[in-house]
């Protein structure tokens, strides 16, 4: 290592056109306006659709491509990935309404979590989407559903696999988890779903999430797919859907790098050239989340103080942590970093001393900089932090504190 300062991957999805941050085609200062208020949540239509064109380049045609909609389920952004993407994975019956808003076909929507409510799958079962069960309990609740509504349930099973996505941000898979059946009950629980008249449609892997490390991703594909080929092979019935996960990161943090696409879709290319012989009716599948949408939405705040407190400067905004839990290192980080931030009208001002950006709140986890070189900020400046369109609103304690919401838009 050589001793100079990790930085931050450089941000190129949004222009800098006289010293102002442009987002969805208009200077930050006038989205502001054009919102009414601060702080907000903005997302580029152009930049989501850029990415998937970008991903879609290197992926097998033959693979589809889902989003998760966890990562970002404002209902707006989910209607135009609806028109970018093969299917979309929910996590709860909040979110199967928008996705079947969006007027995607049932078929290619997928509900998978634990704690599925009998209500949510007998909603699951009426909309004709695809369950991802996760535990012996669902299987018996959709079988009976199956009865009593008269409809086939379309299911597949959630499969917890003996391994996990090494280097990743959060492990999905591997070890004692409450996500998925356990790879090595899964032929019995086939045979229950088979003895209900429940048709499996094949199989879910998923086994972690946000790892920048190409070899890692295929690591975890290939033992995924292999896990699968085993299991296919003591399955009752053909196996027509095979959902191998995902993971793929994005560089939040100072040394981190965009991940390598071509070798990944390489890989995913053979894969698909072994599933036309050995499971010739699966339709192979991937599902991100974060990737798709976290580099195309920013947060914006305004500076309503400026603080020295012994020789520190403290940028006090409107926006913090009860908008933006990820960005203050609260949302699963180990050790805190800055997500990258920017005075949003001053981008080609000289660094002045390091600020703190903080928040209203009165807990010092309201951080959003820590002494990160700024340039001078003032009172009424807009503080951009970038990566946060997934992860973002909905992941956070909104209610903390009782200030007002953000608002969102699709710019
Ligand atoms: C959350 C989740 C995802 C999306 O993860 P990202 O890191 O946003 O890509 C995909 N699949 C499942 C099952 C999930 O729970």
């Amino acid at each position: 290592m050589s001793g100079l300062k990790p930085v931050h991957a450089p941000q190129t999805r949004f222009p800098v056109i006289d010293d102002c941050l442009h987002i969805g085609g208009m200077p930050v200062t006038r989205l502001a306006q054009r919102v009414g208020s601060t702080p907000f949540y903005a997302y580029d239509r152009a930049a989501l659709s850029a990415r998937v064109q970008e991903l879609r380049a290197h992926l097998p045609a033959a693979l589809a491509l889902h989003f998760s909609m966890k990562a970002n389920p404002m209902p707006a952004l989910v209607q135009h990935m609806a028109g970018l993407v093969d299917g979309l994975d929910v996590a709860s019956g909040g979110e199967m309404k928008v996705a079947l808003d969006t007027g995607m076909d049932p078929a290619r929507i997928s509900f998978a979590g634990p704690g599925k409510s009998d209500r949510e799958l007998a909603q699951a079962v009426a909309a004709g989407i695809c369950v991802n069960v996760e535990s012996e309990r669902e299987i018996g609740v959709l079988a009976q559903l199956s009865q009593s509504m008269g409809l086939a349930a379309s299911v597949v099973l959630r499969v917890n696999p003996d391994f996990e996505l090494r280097s990743s941000g959060m492990k999905m898979g591997g070890g004692a988890k409450q996500f998925g059946i356990d790879a090595e009950d899964v032929p019995a629980m086939l045979a229950l779903a088979e003895r209900e008249s429940l048709d499996v449609l094949g199989f879910h892997i998923y086994s972690g999430s946000q790892s920048l490390k190409a070899e890692a991703i295929i690591e975890a594909q290939a033992r995924t797919f292999e896990l699968s080929l085993r299991l296919a092979a003591g399955a009752p019935r053909t196996v027509r859907q095979l959902n191998i996960g995902g993971g793929f990161g994005i560089p939040y943090f100072p040394g981190e790098r965009a991940l390598a696409l071509a070798p990944i879709g390489e890989h995913l290319a053979q894969l698909v050239e072994q599933a036309r012989t050995e499971l010739p009716q699966a339709q192979l599948a991937i599902e991100l989340g974060r990737y798709l949408v976290g580099e195309a939405g920013v947060y914006v705040a305004r500076v309503i103080d400026r603080k020295v407190s012994r020789g520190q400067v403290f940028l006090v905004t409107d926006g913090g942590l009860h908008h933006h839990l990820a960005a203050s290192g609260n949302f699963g980080q180990v050790i805190r970093k800055n997500y990258p931030v920017a005075v949003g009208n001053r981008m080609a001002a000289q660094p002045d001393s390091p600020a703190y950006v903080v928040g209203p709140l009165c807990t010092p986890l309201d951080l959003l900089a820590d002494k990160m070189d700024l340039g001078h900020a003032q009172v009424g400046d807009l503080i951009v932090v970038f990566q946060s369109g997934a992860y973002g609103l909905t992941a956070s304690p909104a209610a903390f504190l009782s200030h007002p919401a953000a608002a969102e838009v699709l710019v």
